[in-house]
C-alpha cells in the first residue's frame, strides 16, 4: 500500500525553487493536490501562470514569510496529509554561518513541530536533504564511493572553528548536515507524538531544464547556473581545460528524476525512516562539452531561429575526451534508491539536450 496516492493533499515548502516546480509538476500531473509555500505574494505569480488554470482547485499556495519563526508552518500543515521540505538557503554568496544554518536547522525542525501539532492526517514527511550531508572531502587522488551510512561531520566541524572564514560551500553543507541531523534526531526523540514517518532525499548536484522564474542566466539557482556558466557561457567555459577535465569529480541528476525520488519517496511504505542518495553518473565538465557538442547537430532544428550561428559556435569545447578516467573521489552507491524506490535516471544526452534547448531559448 502506498504512503499516500493521488488524490492526497500535499504541503511543499520553498514552492518556487527550482527543483520544487518541477516536485509541484510531477505531483499534479499525477493527480496530487498541492499547497505550496512561499516567502511573498510575489513568488507565487509564476507559479500560478503555471498550475492554475489547468489544475484549478488542486492547486494553492500560502505565504510561510519567516521559516524560522516559531510555529512558522502552523496553518500551512493543516489538513495535508503529506510534507516535502524543501525551502533552505543554497548559494554560495552566503556571507555568514547565520544566513543559512538558522534557517535550514529551524526551518526543518520548524515543519517537523507543526505537522506534530497541527498535521493529524500527516503520513510521512520528506526533508531535501544533500550529497552535502554526507560526503567528506578527503584525498581526492583516491577513489571514494559514499553511501547512505555516511555523515559530512567535516563542515559542521570546519563552521564550528572558522566560523565564515569556512567559506559558503562548507557553510551551506554544513547548515545540511546540521538539519538534516535535526530532523532525525527530532524524530527519535518524539516518537510517542508523531503520526508520520520521515525520509530524506539526498541528492547529488541538480541540473536541467528550468520552470521556475529566471530573470537571467546570471541568476539560474546555484547548480544549474555553474553547469551554464561551465557548459554554455558565451565564448568561453571560465575554466581553464585542465579544471574542465578534472573538476568537479562528483555527480548530478537531472532535476526531473530528483523530483520524481520525492514523489516516490512520499508513496513507497518501506522509504520510511530511510535516507536516499540521488544521483546519476560520475561527471566532469569536458564529458558534458562532449555531449553537447554530440547533440547539438540533432537538436539544432528544435532552437529558435533567431539563435545567431555564432552562439551555437561560441559553446566551449574543451580538449574532447579529456578527463576520461579521472579519479572518483566523490562517488555515490545509489542502489537502495533503485532497489527501494524504483529509481532510474535519464541519460546525460537527454538532461544536455533539454537544456540546451531550454537555456539557449531563453536567449542565455
Ligand atoms: P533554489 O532554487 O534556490 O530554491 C530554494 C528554495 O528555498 C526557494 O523557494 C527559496 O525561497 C527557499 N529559501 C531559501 N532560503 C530561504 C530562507 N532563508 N528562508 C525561507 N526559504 C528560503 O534551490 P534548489 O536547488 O531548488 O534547492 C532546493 C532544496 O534542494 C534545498 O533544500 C537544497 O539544499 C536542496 N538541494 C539542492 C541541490 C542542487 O544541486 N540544486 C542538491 C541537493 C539538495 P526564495 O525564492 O524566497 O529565496
Amino acid at each position: 500500500m502506498p504512503v499516500i496516492q493521488p488524490g492526497g493533499k500535499v504541503l511543499v515548502s520553498g514552492a518556487n525553487g527550482f527543483i520544487a516546480v518541477w516536485v509541484l509538476q510531477t505531483l499534479l500531473e499525477k493527480g496530487y493536490s498541492v499547497r505550496g509555500t512561499v516567502r511573498s505574494a510575489s513568488k507565487a505569480a509564476h507559479l500560478d501562470s503555471l498550475f492554475k488554470e489547468k489544475y484549478a482547485e488542486k492547486w494553492e499556495w500560502v505565504i510561510v514569510a519567516d521559516i524560522t519563526k516559531e510555529g512558522a508552518f502552523d496553518e500551512a500543515v493543516k489538513s495535508v496529509d503529506a510534507i516535502l521540505h524543501m525551502a533552505s538557503p543554497f548559494n554560495y554568496q552566503i556571507t555568514s554561518p547565520e544566513e543559512a544554518i538558522p534557517p535550514a536547522v529551524e526551518g526543518t525542525v520548524g515543519i517537523l513541530k507543526s505537522a506534530t501539532k497541527f498535521g493529524t492526517g500527516i503520513k510521512r514527511i520528506v526533508v531535501t536533504s544533500s550529497i552535502a550531508a554526507i560526503l567528506e572531502v578527503g584525498d581526492m587522488t583516491v577513489p571514494h564511493m559514499f553511501t547512505e551510512e555516511n555523515w559530512n561531520n567535516q563542515a559542521p566541524a570546519l563552521v564550528e572553528a572558522h566560523g565564515a572564514d569556512a567559506g559558503p560551500l562548507v557553510v551551506y553543507c554544513a547548515s545540511k548536515t546540521l538539519a538534516e541531523k535535526a530532523a532525525w534526531d527530532y524524530c527519535k526523540e518524539n516518537k510517542d507524538k508523531i503520526s508520520w514517518d520521515l525520509t530524506t532525499v539526498n541528492p547529488s548536484f541538480v541540473l536541467g531544464p528550468i520552470l521556475h522564474e529566471v530573470a537571467s542566466a546570471e541568476a539560474i539557482n546555484q547548480s544549474a547556473r555553474d553547469w551554464y556558466q561551465a557548459v554554455l557561457a558565451p565564448n568561453s567555459s571560465g575554466m581553464s581545460d585542465e579544471r574542465l577535465a578534472r573538476e568537479p569529480s562528483g555527480s548530478y541528476v537531472d532535476v526531473r528524476d530528483a523530483a520524481a525520488a520525492h514523489v516516490l519517496a512520499l508513496e513507497k511504505e518501506a522509504a520510511g525512516g530511510e535516507r536516499f542518495l540521488i544521483s546519476t553518473n560520475f561527471y566532469v565538465y569536458q564529458a558534458w562539452l562532449d555531449v553537447v557538442q554530440d547533440v547539438l547537430p540533432s537538436i539544432q532544428a528544435a532552437l529558435p531561429a533567431n539563435i545567431p550561428v555564432s552562439r551555437l559556435a561560441s559553446l566551449p569545447k574543451g580538449v574532447r575526451g579529456a578527463g576520461k578516467g579521472a579519479v572518483r573521489a566523490l562517488d555515490f552507491d545509489v542502489r537502495k534508491a533503485k532497489r527501494v524506490l524504483g529509481m532510474s535516471y535519464k541519460s546525460m544526452a537527454e538532461t544536455a539536450e533539454d537544456s540546451l534547448k531550454d537555456y539557449l531559448g531563453r536567449g542565455w
